[in-house]
């Protein structure tokens, strides 16, 4: 069987306990989940990491513009913190930024993240897209496609897309599938619409699901029907 290529899109919050931005327990439990989901399968893996446990871009004084250049900043302080928490849990990864940070992280060079992949190093992507007025999801998605991942997971703290929000409405209902149309015919947002567009043009499956539940990503890896798959 060909290793199936991953791109998994976690939050800046994965790194966040909620009193500190990035905690040793949220860090190393991050780490733990993405360790025993790869160690026995036949995963390649990249990751993005987003930065609203400190950052989202906006604030009266301060322009758009320059306050997502700090939230793509944020996610290279993320990225350097994921990447030490693997190295702990025994996890190689390489770091690219899509801007330069030199002295932080390689530039972003898809043939070198190729050969990094293929070795099976964890690929970490920081810097977002390299551009503002866009997220971590597009980054994800745009990653992902670059990389001709299989799919695309989508770690949220929901277990899946509702035809309803499951938190003010008891009888929203769970889709175990959706095709891309579906999700666009029902006006159900999976992910913003730049990344679910990217997404649909290249073919790529996004599974959205709680990764806050332990063993979830282990599980999606392994094909079980954990959250929401939406496919073409
Ligand atoms: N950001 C950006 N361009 C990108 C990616 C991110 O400008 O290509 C900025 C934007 O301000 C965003 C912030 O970085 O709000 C943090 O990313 P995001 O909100 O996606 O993080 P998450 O919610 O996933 O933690």
């Amino acid at each position: 069987m060909a290793a199936k290529r991953v791109l998994l899109k976690l939050s800046g919050e994965s790194l966040s306990d909620g009193s500190s931005s990035i905690s040793a327990a949220s860090l190393s439990r991050t780490a733990n989940e993405i360790k025993s989901a790869i160690t026995r399968g036949k995963v390649q893996l990249a990751i993005v990491i987003g930065a609203g446990n400190i950052w989202r871009g906006a604030c009266k004084f301060i322009e758009r513009v320059t306050a997502d250049k700090m939230g793509m900043l944020v996610t290279v302080m993320n990225s350097l913190a994921l990447s030490d928490a693997l190295a702990t849990a025994g996890m190689k990864s390489n770091l690219f930024s899509a801007n330069g940070v030199s002295g932080f992280a390689e530039s972003f060079n898809r043939e070198k993240v190729i050969r990094c992949i293929e070795q099976k190093n964890i690929v970490i992507f920081a810097g977002g897209t390299g551009n503002p007025f866009f997220t971590t999801d597009t980054t994800a998605a745009l990653r992902a496609a670059e990389i001709k991942a299989n799919m695309l997971l989508k770690a949220t703290q929901v277990d899946g897309v509702y035809n309803a929000d499951p938190k003010k409405n008891k009888d929203a209902v769970k889709f175990a599938s959706l095709t891309f149309k579906e999700a666009l015919d029902k006006h159900l947002k999976i992910m913003d619409s730049e990344a679910f567009s990217l997404c649909m043009q290249t073919n790529i499956s996004i599974t959205v699901f709680d990764f806050y539940k332990d063993g979830n990503l282990r599980k999606v890896l392994n094909g079980e029907k954990i959250g929401t798959i939406v496919e073409a």
